[in-house]
Order: structure tokens, then C-alpha cells, then sequence
């Protein structure tokens, strides 16, 4: 009998907790809470009738009592973070205060970057690393001891990417390679919503992302460059050609660390040019700020603004079509020889809006979150501390993407990024 409680209901949540009830063996009752409660109870009305048990309840989960509050009334096994990055902290306070397991999506960033206290921390990080992104995975491995002490396993990262990459390189690494020299993490997404411009998840943290520069690891240290300055164009399987541009991505950081050897780790993601100039301007007029300004008498943060201009990305869904491709291509060495090696997931935004109501972003996301969440409550994955998706075994979280909808596909042949 498994009890879970989910925090947060946008886009990759819906997902996940449609997920949870088609797979009610392993999710028999769950909590869906989050700072909105009506989007809960909707959702659950959207999804009774099935044998999962649904309860619903609002959170604040920035603050560390509510959210402990709120486990110890509903007592469950594991905790799912699908809210935003800025609570993983508050969450997993949360979770060790109550001896729960933990799991999210992504990793910790602030939401306050000017906060003095985070600032120094930060600015020294990225002189000892060389890499400038807000987030960073510093934040959630400090708790490692703790988690480990209390017999507690937190699993960080568990969506398409970060999350299905990971287990594509340690899947990788344990059936192909000795050794694996390179690592290109492609994310292709060829999905038309016929706006001229919407972010396909949380614009805020979206557009974060997108707009610092771009990093990658090499030989032992890291490279950065200005934002969308290397580009490369690529022919992605039942995509076709598309100009990617190189970002710093958490799991490089992680990946790094883990996987032996590794050479050299590169992430791409693909931009239509439409995108790009929107971006562009919005930057230069100020509106990606996270710095609050005073209008008339109020205070306004430029990008939760913004936000609230753009299409909310779980509206995106009936317009989008068209499809994504996501995955990693290696090289390296097996046996004494060079070879070449590619694992991708395609995934059709029409297709996943008939089966959950959602867009292929979302449902890439939301899929593997609760295929982590399900290693967590089968005890597969456990072991005391806090660990990234390519620290585990690959082979049942790999079957588990073929029979739950994100089915791998692989190549011995791959076109290589130069
Ligand atoms: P949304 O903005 O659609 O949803 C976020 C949800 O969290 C909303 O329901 C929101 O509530 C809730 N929330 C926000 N703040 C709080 C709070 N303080 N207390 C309680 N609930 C809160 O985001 P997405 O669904 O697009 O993204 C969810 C997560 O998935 C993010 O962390 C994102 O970075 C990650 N992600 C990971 C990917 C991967 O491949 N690994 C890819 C895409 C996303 P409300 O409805 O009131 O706003």
C-alpha cells in the first residue's frame, strides 16, 4: 500500500499524476497539493472514476512548517516534488524533518538571485567552477549526509532532462562502452503551437535557462560562452533538420562527476528563429529581470509579468503538433575499439494530448517523474543519500519508459555533432 503526496499541479504535475493513476497498482493514494488549490480539485475531478484514491489540499510549500504540517496529517511514503525548483530546498527540510523519501525534477535555483546571502555563495561558485547558471546541484548535495544518516533516499532530477538522459548514459556505460569519451545530449523539439511566441514550460524558469550563457565540460573544467553562440544544425529522426544551439544543462554537472573518464559533455537544444528574436527583445527591454520594480505604487517582478501575458504552457496542448526527439549520443571505446552510439525517444504532441491533455513537453517530463517516484516506492532505487538518475541501476527505469509511453529507440550509426 503507497501513499504519495504530490506538490504542485502545473503542466509536468498533470502529467505525472495522470501517470500515477493509470499506474494504480504502485499509486494507490495520492495527495495532489499545491499553492492553487482549485487547479488540485479539478484535476481530480478530471481523473476520478479510477482505483487510485485522489485527496487534494493547498500548500505554501516555501514554507518549511506548512509542507511539514502537511505530511505529517497525510503520512506518506514518499514526497514528489513537481513544483519549482525554488521549493526543492523547503521540500527536502521538509521531508528530513518527517523521514520521508524525496524526488523532484529539477534542480535547486532561488527565486530571489540578488538575495546577498545566496549572491556570495554563488559568485564564489562560479569563480571556483567557471560556469554561471543560477542553479546548481551545490544546494541539494550538501544534504547528502543528512539523508543518508536519517536511512533517507532523495532522487533528484527525474524528468527527460535532466532525468531519461542520465539513465540513457548509465544505460549506456553499463551494455556498450568500457569507456565513454563524449556525450551529446540533443533536445529537438519540433512541435509547432502556432504562436508567435510561448515557452513550452514555467516561463520564468524557462526563459532563466535559455537566456544565460551556454557551458560545457571539457577535459576536467568547464567552457563557457556567450549565450547562443555555438550553433550546429542537426537531422533529427522523424523531425528533420534543425538549428540547435549549445546551453549549459544541470545534468552536465552531475554526469561529469559520474560518469569515468567522460571527455567531453555537450547539450543542445533546438530554437526556431521566431523564438530567438522574441527572446532577444524581451531581454534587452528588461522584461527577463527577476529584480522587482516599483509601478505606481506597486512592486512588480518584469518576468512573473511576463508570465502572466504568455499562453500558460498547459494551454498549449490542442494547438501543438509536430514532434519531439530527445536523447544522447556517445563515443567511446568497447573492447579495445572506437564506437559510436545513440539512444533518442521521439514522442508526438498530438499523441500525448489524446492520452493526458498535455503537450509533449510536459508529458516527456511528467512520464519519467513518475517512473522515478515508482523506483523509489518499489525499492529498486533506494539507498540512503541524495543522488541524480545515472547513481542507479538503468535496465528497470529503461523497461519502465518502454511499457509507460516513452518507448527508446538506438542507433549504432549516428550522425556524430561536430
Ligand atoms: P508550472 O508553472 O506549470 O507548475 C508549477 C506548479 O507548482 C504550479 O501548480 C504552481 O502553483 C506550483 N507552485 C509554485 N510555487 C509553489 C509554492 N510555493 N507552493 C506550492 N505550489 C507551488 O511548471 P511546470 O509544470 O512546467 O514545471 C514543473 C517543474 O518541472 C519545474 O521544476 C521545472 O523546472 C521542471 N521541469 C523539468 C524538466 C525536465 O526535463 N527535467 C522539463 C520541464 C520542466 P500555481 O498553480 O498556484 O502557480
Amino acid at each position: 500500500m503507497s501513499r504519495v503526496l504530490i506538490i504542485g499541479c502545473g503542466g509536468v504535475a498533470s502529467v505525472a499524476i495522470h501517470k500515477c493513476c493509470q499506474n494504480s497498482e504502485v499509486f494507490e493514494e495520492i495527495m495532489i497539493a499545491s499553492r492553487t488549490k482549485s487547479k488540485c480539485d479539478a484535476l481530480k475531478e478530471k481523473l476520478s472514476g479510477g482505483k487510485t484514491k485522489i485527496e487534494t489540499a493547498q500548500v505554501d510549500a516555501d514554507n518549511v512548517d506548512e509542507v511539514i504540517a502537511l505530511i505529517k496529517s497525510y503520512q506518506p511514503d514518499l514526497v514528489m516534488n513537481i513544483a519549482l525548483p525554488y521549493q526543492d530546498l523547503t521540500i527536502m527540510d521538509a521531508c528530513l524533518a518527517c523521514g520521508v523519501n524525496y524526488m523532484d525534477t529539477a534542480n535547486y535555483e532561488p527565486e530571489n538571485i540578488e538575495d546577498p546571502e545566496w549572491k556570495a555563495i554563488y559568485e564564489k561558485r562560479c569563480k571556483e567552477e567557471g560556469f554561471s547558471a543560477y542553479f546548481d546541484y551545490s544546494w541539494q548535495w550538501a544534504y547528502k549526509k543528512k539523508f543518508e544518516e536519517a536511512g533517507l533516499t532523495a532522487l533528484l532530477g527525474s524528468g527527460f532532462d535532466p532525468g531519461v538522459t542520465q539513465a540513457y548514459c548509465a544505460y549506456a556505460l553499463k551494455h556498450e562502452f568500457d569507456t565513454i569519451d563524449t556525450i551529446d545530449i540533443l533536445d529537438c523539439n519540433g512541435g509547432d503551437h502556432g504562436y508567435a511566441f510561448a515557452t513550452n514550460f514555467n516561463p520564468e524558469i524557462n526563459l532563466r535557462e535559455v537566456s544565460a550563457p551556454g557551458s560545457y565540460w571539457e577535459n576536467g573544467h568547464w567552457v563557457e560562452i556567450p549565450a547562443m553562440s555555438i550553433k550546429r544544425e542537426y537531422n533529427f529522426d522523424q523531425v528533420g533538420q534543425k538549428d540547435m544551439y549549445l546551453l549549459h544543462h544541470e545534468e552536465i554537472e552531475s554526469l561529469a562527476k559520474n560518469i569515468p573518464g567522460v571527455k567531453r559533455i555537450r547539450f543542445f537544444m533546438t530554437f526556431g528563429q521566431s523564438y530567438l528574436d522574441h527572446m532577444r527583445c524581451l531581454e534587452d527591454v528588461g522584461m527577463l529581470s527577476t529584480t522587482p520594480i516599483n509601478y505606481e505604487g506597486k512592486e512588480i517582478v518584469p518576468i512573473q509579468f511576463l508570465k502572466a501575458l504568455l499562453p500558460d504552457p498547459a494551454s498549449l496542448g490542442p494547438r501543438t503538433k509536430g514532434k519531439t526527439n530527445i536523447g544522447c549520443i556517445f563515443t567511446g571505446k568497447k573492447d579495445g575499439k572506437e564506437k559510436t552510439y545513440y539512444l533518442y525517444n521521439v514522442c508526438d504532441h498530438q499523441e500525448c494530448y489524446k492520452e493526458v491533455g498535455s503537450q509533449a513537453i510536459s508529458y516527456t517530463t511528467g512520464v519519467p517523474a513518475m517512473i522515478g517516484a515508482m523506483m523509489l516506492l518499489t525499492g529498486k532505487w533506494n539507498k540512503p543519500g541524495v543522488y541524480t538518475v545515472e547513481e542507479f541501476d538503468p535496465d528497470p527505469y529503461m523497461e519502465a519508459l518502454n511499457k509507460w509511453g516513452l518507448p527508446w529507440q538506438e542507433s549504432h550509426n549516428p550522425v556524430l555533432v561536430d
